[in-house]
């Protein structure tokens, strides 16, 4: 069964409401392949989803990057799932590496978001991926299993899931894993899924790629039969990220 290419932007901590009305203009006036071809989600900082939302082209989605982990309530400073449903909002990013280090997101926390998420009706883009140390130990199947697994242990849903492996040390440095190194984690996950949950989950979940994607190496990865589309961090920023939507061709 195909696996539509999917593409998407995550913004992270950046911009200024100015400098997200033009990269919004830079995408509204792109020439892409359609949407039976590619799905293009961006994903900007909350403050900025209804400006995007609101002056995006319908035919690209928005992502949030987080949400809370439960029904909203007294929990300062948090955003959540209902709220997002709320302002139409269709997807959100869960369990990014940078959560998980700097502020200590548990694999069993990212699970249950992951499922609560899915619960009110969002579509989720869950992270998972090895620090440098990890994958010299020899470890980066192990982790990227216990990710995925406190996930497949949560959810039944699969068809509101796709899965971004983003290897820490490939995040915003500028070394990229070799299209061989991504297809080989690829294969592995999509091995996982067929044992641990089932082999149609396993065929029809997009596994998408991300770490310093960018308009030069964008199709020799989308090349690889298990990688499926990217999560782009820095080049989702610039032009070149409508190099990386049209790779899906
Ligand atoms: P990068 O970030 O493309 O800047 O490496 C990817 C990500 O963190 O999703």
């Amino acid at each position: 069964m195909a696996r539509k290419f999917f593409v998407g932007g995550n913004w992270k901590c950046n911009g200024t409401a100015e400098e997200v009305k033009k990269i919004v203009g830079t995408l509204n006036d792109a020439q892409v392949p359609p949407q039976d071809v590619v799905e293009v989600v961006v994903s900007p900082p909350f403050v900025f989803l209804p400006l995007v939302k609101s002056t995006l082209r319908p035919d690209f989605h928005v992502a949030a990057q987080n949400c809370w982990v439960k029904k909203g309530g007294a929990f300062t400073g948090e955003v959540s799932a209902e709220m997002l449903v709320n302002l139409g909002i269709p997807w959100v990013i869960l369990g990014h590496s940078e959560r998980r280090q700097l502020l200590g997101e548990s694999n069993e926390f990212v699970g249950d978001k992951t499922a609560y998420a899915l619960s009110q009706g969002l579509k989720v883009i869950a992270c998972v991926g090895e620090t440098l140390e990890q994958r010299e130990a020899g470890a980066t199947l192990d982790v990227v299993a216990a990710q995925t697994k406190a996930i497949a242990e949560r959810i039944s849903n699969w068809a509101d899931v796709v899965i971004a492996y983003e290897p820490v040390w490939a995040i915003g440095t500028g070394k990229v894993a070799t299209p061989a190194q991504a297809q080989e984690v690829h294969f592995e996950l999509r091995k996982w899924l067929h044992a641990n949950t089932s082999p149609e989950v396993a065929a029809t979940t997009r596994i998408i790629y991300g770490g310093s994607v960018n308009g030069g190496n964008c199709k020799e990865l989308a090349a690889k039969p298990d990688v499926d589309g990217f999560l782009v961090g820095g080049a989702s920023l610039k032009p070149e990220f409508i190099d990386i939507i049209k790779s899906a061709e």
